[in-house]
């Protein structure tokens, strides 16, 4: 779960497709594959299958790019796909959405090559300010729509869907003719809006958050083909999917959050200094805002967020501490709880267990308020660790920013 309480589970794009091919999304054939072997096997059942001697095989990871990156590579024989799913498989792939140390590629997909006629994008969000799922369609396909959004807003087209209503067949037209995809046939406009109804079903039933097709093909005898196939589902949505538990590929996840996910926490990532443990996204989203507004121009600012919501007990509080301060991003710690349900002396114990077996190497700035307040405090004051107390956030905020400035 993310700051807002809301996040994405993701899925590869083999995944993607075998949904894609439920829905009625037009697909190339491809079957995936774990070991290099298994690559050259379907590479020749391929060729079989369609007669023609060109397959993709692509690197699978949680992240685009990976053309640019060298993860998706056409081979046109068995042994080619062979040499080539030696080269992807195992390689540390890097692309925009990685990260400098990219990402290991543990999985393959083997697809029949197509001939594309040409490329473009089709997207859908969902739109909270409209509150409606927009379709988005570019001819600017196969290279990365941010970038078109930035340089050219005007090649991507904008639809959105009155959910009351679903696609309405002339909002499907607007984007087929704004494509020009009448120029390869009234059949390929009429393969596009039926693609385009499938996957506004898909992405109603699956409860998508994203769903992005980059590039949408027309092929050169006038089909719509999706070649890339990325899908996030809106995790607020788990309990109607128990599917989703088997898509799952937890060496994609970062293994912090796998941590504390089943600890039953709730953590974030960010880039900064500071290691926060919160109550509740609300006050997580008030403390990133606050340390920023105090800090920001002296280069402080969250390096993560532990939030141990609502009912957390000691353990997880410990839990929670000690995955804080393992991170070697760290240079302070601000704990920052209203306590509510949560009660500032489980808090404040789970704090105290986790600093005494670990080891506190940096300042630690406690700002308590709430149920069982003074028992809390009372625990923190007696442990003899080197705690500064913060009477309110504003002051919780300048003493972490002043602790962090001085160790610098
Ligand atoms: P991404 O780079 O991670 O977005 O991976 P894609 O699946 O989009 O593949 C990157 C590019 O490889 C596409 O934009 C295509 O140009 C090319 N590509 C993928 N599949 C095929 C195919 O079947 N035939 C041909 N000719 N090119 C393909
Ligand atoms: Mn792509």
């Amino acid at each position: 779960m993310g700051l807002s309480g809301a996040a994405n589970v993701k899925i590869h794009e083999y995944q993607g497709k075998q949904i894609f091919a439920r829905y009625g999304v037009p697909i190339p054939k491809g079957y995936p594959a774990f070991t290099v072997d298994e690559a050259e096997a379907n590479a020749k059942k391929l060729i079989e299958e369609t007669r023609v001697p060109i397959v993709v095989v692509k690197a699978q990871i949680h992240a685009g790019g990976r053309g640019k990156g060298g993860g998706v590579k056409l081979a046109k024989s068995t042994e080619q796909a062979r040499a080539v799913a030696q080269s992807i498989l195992g390689m540390q792939l890097i692309t925009h959405q990685t990260g400098p140390d990219g990402q290991k590629v543990r999985r393959l997909y083997v697809e029949q090559g197509l001939d594309i006629a040409r490329e473009f994008y089709l997207g859908a969000v969902i739109d909270r300010d409209k509150r409606r799922i927009a379709f988005m369609a570019s001819t600017e396909g196969g290279v990365e729509i941010e970038k078109v959004a930035e340089e050219m807003p005007e090649k991507i087209l904008t639809i959105h869907i009155d959910p009351a209503v679903g696609l309405a067949a002339y909002q499907a037209r607007k984007l087929a003719y704004g494509l020009g995809l009448q120029n390869y046939g009234k059949e390929t406009v009429a393969k596009f809006t039926k693609t385009l109804h499938a996957l506004h079903t898909l992405f109603v039933k699956e409860d998508c958050s994203l769903c992005e097709i980059n590039p949408l093909i027309v092929t050169k005898t006038g089909d719509i083909v999706a070649l890339d196939a990325k899908l996030n589902f809106d995790d607020n949505a788990e309990y109607r999917h128990p599917e989703w538990k088997d898509l799952a590929d937890h060496d994609e996840e970062d293994p912090v959050e796998l941590e504390a996910k089943a600890a039953g926490l709730s953590y974030v990532s960010l880039d900064g200094n500071i290691g926060c443990l919160v109550n509740g996204a609300g006050l997580a989203m008030a403390t990133m805002d606050i340390i920023k507004h105090v800090g920001g121009d002296q280069g402080v600012a969250p390096a993560n967020f532990l939030d141990v919501g609502g009912g957390a007990n000691q353990e997880q509080v410990t839990k929670a501490f000690s995955m804080i301060l393992r991170s070697p991003k760290v240079k302070a710690i601000f704990v920052n709880i209203f306590g509510g349900i949560m009660k500032c002396d489980v808090i404040a114990s789970g704090v105290v267990a986790a600093a005494k077996g670990l080891g506190l190497s940096v300042p630690l700035v406690v700002r308590l308020e709430g149920t069982n307040v003074d028992l809390g405090r009372k625990i923190l004051n007696d442990s003899g660790l080197a705690i500064q107390a913060a009477s309110t956030m504003a002051d919780g905020a300048a003493k972490i920013v002043a602790a962090v400035s001085a160790s610098a």
